[in-house]
């Protein structure tokens, strides 16, 4: 089987000895090194690390002071992270419809979606492709709103030559089989000194010097032990993304002119981070998305969905006194990607043997 996603961190087996034998386990030096690394990745002035991208977007939102009477305009078409940071914060979340194309949020969508009591837009680079910046950058200037990326899938990704995560506040996810990983862990990034401060508060329990409180705060630090396995990716980051785009541009040399199939691409302007290569099936295709998966797996791809279902869809948030404006019907864009998307394995240690079975699996399975 050629797996959808490949976790490979065995360069970092003396670095976490080093740890090990240091008896130093807790939030140090390494940690300092991948925020400095992380930093620098993102064209940022400042990077806080945190225990894992969903805390990364929770600190966000705190950080701006946004909760119970806020609201905040996301993607429906996200990991569930997305949607449990907002409700965390107590505040509400509201869903704005995507772009049919790239199926990051409609900035008409979004502006549409604005009210009284919007305080920040949270747009997701989903699958690593950037949203649309330059409009959802203007929308929050006009209307005095504040601007946090998820970011979880996007590291490496840029917009108009810009890194994602140097627009907003960034969020970043470094979960186990995200594009760089550190096993758990997440990371906020920002040019803002004060932001930065009180994040680092927020995380350690808001202790300024020893036991002496600023703010009421939280445990949210990452360990040294995980901050060891994300360094030596770190360092090969680039390689690592380059991997992915050559990946990513030979399946779609291959799939080309596939009947029924919609290949994803970037956006403009965009350099993509392909966390995840997502085909659509039209209703011309010879296979339901369904049919192909398990074609696909007949011919030993593996492949996975992102995602089934919107944010909102599921009993527990439907009738969620927090969650606004619930109808599939109010973002069509979102709800037909949600039955069409398949993603294909695009990771930086595909061979390009494997690509071509990927590539002759998927035309042969839809006959083409
Ligand atoms: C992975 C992910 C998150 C959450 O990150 P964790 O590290 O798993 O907590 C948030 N948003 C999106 C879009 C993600 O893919």
């Amino acid at each position: 089987m050629i797996p959808v996603t490949a976790v490979d961190v065995t360069d970092a087996e003396s670095l976490v000895i080093e740890v090990l034998r240091s008896g130093k386990l807790a939030q140090g030096a390494l940690v300092r090194q991948l925020e400095e690394g992380f930093a620098e990745g993102t064209g940022t002035r400042h990077a806080v690390a945190v225990n894992n991208g969903t805390t990364a977007l929770v600190a966000a939102l705190q950080a701006l002071g946004i909760g119970p009477g806020d609201e905040v305009i996301t993607s429906p078409f996200t990991f569930i992270a997305t949607l449990n940071a907002i409700l965390s914060t107590g505040a509400t979340a509201r869903f704005a419809d995507l772009d049919a194309e790239h199926l990051t949020v409609d900035p008409d969508g979004v502006a549409a979606a604005i009210t009284p009591r919007t305080a920040a837009l949270l747009p997701v680079h989903l699958y690593g492709q950037p949203a649309d910046m330059d409009a959802l950058t203007a929308l929050a200037a006009d209307h005095g709103l504040h601007l946090v990326e998820d970011a979880a899938q996007a590291f490496g990704a840029t917009y108009r030559g810009a890194p994602v995560g140097s627009f907003g506040l960034g969020c970043f996810s470094l979960y186990a089989t995200k594009n760089i990983t550190t096993g758990e862990g997440g990371m906020i990034t920002t040019d803002d000194g004060g932001l930065a401060d009180r994040l680092r508060l927020l995380r350690n329990h808001g202790m300024r010097a020893h036991y002496s409180y600023a703010i009421p705060g939280h445990n949210y630090r990452m360990s040294e032990l995980h901050a060891a396995l994300g360094i030596p990716q770190l360092a090969r980051r680039e390689e690592l993304v380059a991997a992915r785009r050559h990946n990513a541009a030979a399946l779609s040399k291959g799939l080309a002119g596939t009947p029924g199939l919609i290949l994803p691409g970037d956006a403009p302007g965009c350099e993509h981070a392909w966390h995840q290569y997502t085909v659509r099936l039209t209703g011309d295709a010879t296979l339901t998305r369904d049919g192909l998966a398990r074609a696909l797996a007949e011919r030993g791809v593996e492949t996975g969905i992102h995602y089934p279902r919107l944010v909102f869809d599921h009993d527990c948030y439907r009738t969620h006194p927090r969650v606004a404006g619930t109808s599939l019907d109010d973002v069509p864009v979102a709800a037909a990607a949600a039955r069409q998307v398949l993603s294909l394995p695009v990771h930086h240690a595909l061979t390009g043997e494997q690509v071509r079975v990927i590539v002759t699996a998927v035309r042969e399975a839809l006959g083409a």
